[in-house]
């Protein structure tokens, strides 16, 4: 892959900065709630303290709902310059609607970044990772410069149906901070990073992308932020392009393809 001058390889960290908003519409119990409410509360500003430190603008993925509902802590996001990209309204399974009820989704979502950002999202992650078979027509009759869901590749590509394009920016499950650290609590914080690290060396050596995803209410909290530092802190040694999406999206489209 062609790489930025003086850059090794791609680190897209990005962050799905989905609130309680999932847990609301499963209709959990309070305590459940309250863990998806730390992120607004306490990690969102422990994750941007530690961007701020290293100087970095990065992506948080974010349901229309999470917008409305905290309208200044997505501001304070915003003006950092970080990037706010489309999630979900409420955290839905896209896979599990009619196309008329995605499309709402889009329409409500959107409507909440125009109010409060005054824009439109340039970039789409769907939630759990599952798109409908609507899901890639929606995107592309809406204008979307890019979508950060798909996991068929490991670097980034251009996808291309009726004349339009959609930047592909891949991820991977491994390379997710939730099924290790909230869903199945099955790794220490030491064995994360340690996997994650040989996942930017690999990166590395073969001048490519790598995606990792993390969630203010899971990273977070307590020393686990310490992951988050230590991941930058050693890319950065790597000589790593650290940008947000819609940064790679257009560099995979003008400058970057092969
Ligand atoms: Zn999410």
């Amino acid at each position: 892959m062609k790489l930025p001058s003086g850059r090794n390889f791609i680190l897209f960290i990005s962050f799905d900065f989905d609130a309680e908003s999932a847990e609301i519409l499963q209709g959990k119990d309070p305590i459940a709630i309250s863990r998806g409410r730390f992120g607004p509360k306490v990690g969102i500003w422990k994750v941007l303290n530690v961007l701020d430190q290293y100087g970095l603008k990065t992506t948080f993925f974010t349901p229309g709902w999470v917008i409305e509902k905290y309208p200044d802590v997505v501001k304070s996001i915003a003006e950092k310059g970080h990037e706010i990209a489309l999630h979900g309204y409420l955290h839905e399974r896209l896979d599990e609607l009619k196309r008329q009820d995605e499309e709402k989704i889009f329409d409500i979502s959107e409507r909440a970044f125009m109010n409060i950002l005054s824009y439109k999202p340039y970039g789409f992650r769907a939630p759990y990772w599952r798109w409908s078979e609507n899901t890639l027509d929606i995107l592309l009759s809406r204008n979307y410069l890019y979508d950060s869901s798909l996991m068929d590749s490991e670097d980034p590509y251009v996808l291309s149906k009726k004349g339009k394009r959609l930047v592909v920016l891949p991820i991977d499950w491994r390379l997710d901070d939730w099924p290790y650290l909230e869903a199945y609590r099955s790794i220490s914080n030491k064995e994360l990073l340690d996997m994650w690290i040989e996942e930017i060396e690999y990166a590395y050596r073969r001048r490519g992308y790598v995606s990792i995803t993390m969630h203010p209410q899971c990273i977070g909290r307590g020393a686990r932020i310490m992951i988050l530092m230590n991941l930058i802190s050693k890319a950065l040694k790597l000589r790593a392009w650290i940008p947000r999406g819609v940064d790679i999206a257009k560099y995979i489209l003008y400058k970057g393809s092969k």
